[in-house]
Parts: structure tokens; sequence; C-alpha cells
């Protein structure tokens, strides 16, 4: 079968990526070892991550026809079109440097801070961030946010789904503070398109996660800054209520 692969040197210029075309002589392999064979036996050059291989460690996402996919699970198909990640800097082929997306975990404080006294959770405090706390960091969601295609200081999704992680948590003891980290470039700038759902290979819903952070948003006293600048437009700065 025949796929094309991304192939890109840091010492390049971005523009000057080229597509290169291998031919795999196996049906029914998985992308991680089409690239394993590429590497052992035609050309060593190609770079790639990989670390667990049983999609836990999130380390060999990629972009597979222009979707997001960890390659360790993905099965080849003819003709597949192989690219790196988007929005984070490529080091080398597939390999990206994912600093610049886990730089947003800090900016919206996705931790526990402090110890509360209430040290142990019931059984459904601890279901209610389950899938979230299952995030792997593999940045597909990130990658696939039109967004950050526009606005490169976005925070993104899995950051704001860490921060609804630990905002849930029946321990957080600084959920102001961390409502208040996710309001620029945060929630209200997302735009609820849900393709970061879609890329997520763990089943985590960073989409409802944003429209969750929303709703707390308001609860401390936040609102859509979209919302109040339409309504100067309409009301001319104040709303009149015999209108
Ligand atoms: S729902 Fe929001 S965070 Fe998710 S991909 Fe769309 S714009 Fe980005
Ligand atoms: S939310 Fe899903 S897609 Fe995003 S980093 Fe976490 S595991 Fe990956």
């Amino acid at each position: 079968m025949k796929i094309k692969i991304q192939r890109f040197c840091k010492h390049r210029q971005p523009e000057n990526a080229i597509i290169v075309d291998y031919e795999i002589p196996y049906e029914d392999i998985t992308l991680l070892n089409a690239l394993t064979y590429i590497k052992t036996t035609i050309d060593p050059t190609l770079t790639f991550s990989s670390g667990c291989k049983s999609e836990v460690c999130g380390s060999c996402s990629v972009r597979v026809n222009g979707k997001e996919k960890l390659a360790c699970g993905y099965k080849l198909q003819e003709g597949d079109v192989v690219e790196p990640l988007r929005y984070v800097e490529i080091l080398k082929d597939l390999v990206v440097d994912h600093s610049k997306a886990q730089e947003t975990l800090k900016r919206v404080i996705g931790w526990q801070q402090g110890i509360s006294p209430k040290e142990n959770m019931s059984i459904e405090e601890e279901k209610k961030i389950e899938l979230q706390s299952d995030c792997i960091l593999c940045a597909s969601c990130f990658s696939s946010c039109p967004v950050l295609e526009v606005d490169g200081a976005f925070l993104g999704p899995f950051a704001m789904t860490r921060n609804y992680r630990y905002v849930s948590d029946a321990r957080c003891e600084d959920e102001k503070e961390k409502v208040d980290a996710v309001q620029e470039k945060g929630v209200w700038d997302c735009t609820l398109c849900g393709e970061c759902t879609v890329a997520c290979p763990q089943g985590i819903d960073p989409k409802n996660d944003i429209m969750m952070l929303r709703s707390k948003s308001a609860q401390h006293g936040y609102s859509d800054p979209t919302f109040l600048s339409e309504s100067d437009d309409m009301f001319g700065g104040g709303f009149n209520p015999s209108f």
C-alpha cells in the first residue's frame, strides 16, 4: 500500500516541508508499525515519536488525512497522508515540540493547590472528574482547534478540560482563581465547534467542559464579552428597560 509522509527538518523554512511517497508491503498494519518498517528498512532518517504503543501515553499523535490520530492505534489505509500536529513547532518530520501546548496548563493553574481538609472523596465525587482525569496530553484536540489557527494565544481545549477537572474536584479550594484563569483567551473565545471532542482518542469532551466552565464563570459574575459589546452597539452603551 502507498502512503505519503510529510518530511521536515527544523533547519528548513516551514514552507520547504516535502511530501515523500512510501510503499508498505503489508495490509492490516498500524501506522506506527508502518513508520517503524520505513525507518528500519527504507529510510533510517525518518523521525517520529512513540512510547507505550498501546494508546496510553499520547506521544505518537499525528494527523492522518487532516484528522488527528494516535499512530499506534490507527490502521493504515491506502493513500493515507501523514503529517505532524498543528500549532506546535515541528522539530523533525513527525516530531513536534509539545512545550507550547503544555505551557497552557500553567496559565490555567491545571493542578490542585494546597491540601483540602476533605482528603477522601466519595465514589460519586470521583466519578464527576473521572473522564477529564483520563487526558493523556496528546495535544490532538489542540491541533484540531480552528481558533488556534487565527489566535495562537488561545488556551486551547485540553488546558480548559484540565482546569474544569480541578474546578470540579470536591477538594478544590481555589475555584475563583481557576475560573479567573480561563477568562482571557479562554472560555469565551471558543466557538463551540466540537472539533476537539471529535479528535480526542480518550472520549473526553472538551467542548462540553468549556460550556460547563462558562456556566461556572457566570456563577462568579463573568459574562460573554461578545454579548456585552453587542448590547453596547444595540443600546448605545446602556440597556433601556422601556425599549
Ligand atoms: S469547541 Fe472550542 S476548543 Fe474545541 S475545537 Fe472548537 S473552538 Fe477549539
Ligand atoms: S483532551 Fe483528549 S485529545 Fe486533548 S490532550 Fe487530552 S487526551 Fe488528547
